[in-house]
């Protein structure tokens, strides 16, 4: 099959598009999925660099992976359909179903050889759901890890209607779905009629920080107060949060704007208490639990304008991501 490889950490410049690389061997528990779209997120290319691997590698291997024959193959999220290998152990779905999920349930500590960047991968069956019916596989692939990310952390924080929050990176492919999922209750009658479904937080207000050419685009999401970076610090706001989400590496400037008692998840850079760390396992029951809220339409998927990158651009939408310029999230289509 066709698929975008490294057999060295580094740059962009390390990552090849092979046409011959073996189709994975399906698990017991796994199903054979035939990709049809994929999405880039910042894990890929800090995998790629080398950046969680244990320094004695780095000391004895250079830049040069664990076992000279070895490639991976990039990719954790992935819009597709089953195709005939299905493991002895699969019960949920069959050939034909349309599936999506994040298929690597460790992001970090136990990745996978082949990602989702090629013609077929394989994933666990538990990390998978059906695609939403409203939305297509571009829609579908670009959603898993960072929805994801997003419910987990809000719900292991113990994130409930009423309560407030700020969204440290409003714009980027996690902050957008955060906003989307902390929506605050329309406050008019008018609007109670019209958006009867439930909302999945209900936070009580929601700040969220971009620079200047994106302001109007995170209130769309829902943010109540856009707070441009590159002209205040959110730090000198006169209100304080129960909750501050930062997905930009800002935790020490966010601990001073948490309420008493409130805390900051930190999905990137360093944590000053009162924050904690958050690292993503991947779900594919939160897809499910989710589902409601996607085909509602509450939640939507939030595409950047700049793609879909067919399937032979890999690298220059990587380039693209790399800039930490993305609105949204960065999709591969067609496959
Ligand atoms: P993106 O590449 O989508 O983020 C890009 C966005 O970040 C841009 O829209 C940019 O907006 C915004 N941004 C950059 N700098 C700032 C700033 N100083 N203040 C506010 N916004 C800023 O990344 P993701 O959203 O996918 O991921 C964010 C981080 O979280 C990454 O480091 C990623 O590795 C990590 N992550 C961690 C996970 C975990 O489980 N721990 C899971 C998922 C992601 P603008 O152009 O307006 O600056």
């Amino acid at each position: 099959m066709k698929a975008w490889s490294y057999s060295e950490y580094g740059g962009v410049e390390v990552l090849k598009l092979e046409n011959n690389v073996a189709v994975p061997e399906v698990k017991d528990d796994e199903v054979l999925i035939k990709v049809v779209a994929a999405a880039l997120n910042p894990v890929d290319f800090k995998r790629r660099f080398g950046f969680s691997r244990p320094l004695i590698h780095l000391f004895l291997q250079g830049n040069l992976l664990e076992s000279k024959s070895m490639i991976i193959v990039p990719g954790y999220d992935v819009a597709g359909v089953v195709v005939v290998k299905v493991g002895s152990k699969v019960k949920e779905f069959k050939e034909g179903d349309e599936v999506y999920g994040d298929i690597i349930e460790k992001a970090v500590d136990e990745p996978k050889q082949i990602g989702s960047l090629a013609e077929y991968t394989t994933a666990q069956e538990k990390l998978l759901a059906l695609k939403p019916k409203n939305l297509d596989f571009v829609q579908a692939a670009s959603l898993p890890l960072a929805i994801e990310t997003a419910y987990e952390a809000l719900e292991k924080a113990g994130f409930s209607e009423g309560k407030s929050i700020l969204v440290l990176g409003g714009a980027g492919g996690v902050g957008s779905l955060v906003i989307q999922e902390g929506q605050s209750r329309p406050k008019s009658m008018v609007h109670r009629v019209r958006h009867l479904a439930k909302q999945v937080f209900g936070a009580s207000k929601i700040a969220a920080t971009s620079s200047t050419a994106k302001l109007d685009f995170v209130k769309s999401l829902g943010a109540d107060l856009a707070i441009d970076y590159t002209k205040e610090n959110f730090e000198d706001l006169p209100e304080k949060f129960d909750l501050v989400y930062d997905a930009v590496g800002q935790c020490d400037r966010a601990v001073k704007v948490v309420k008493e008692g409130g805390s900051v998840i930190v999905i990137a850079g360093a944590v000053t208490p009162p924050g904690f760390r958050f690292v993503v396992t991947s779900n594919g029951e939160f897809l499910k639990k989710l589902n409601p809220y996607l085909e509602s339409g509450k939640v939507r998927p939030v595409l950047d304008p700049k793609g879909p990158f067919p399937f032979d651009k890999v690298n220059e939408a990587f380039s693209y991501l790399e800039t930490n310029r993305a609105t949204g999230k960065v999709v591969i289509y067609p496959i």
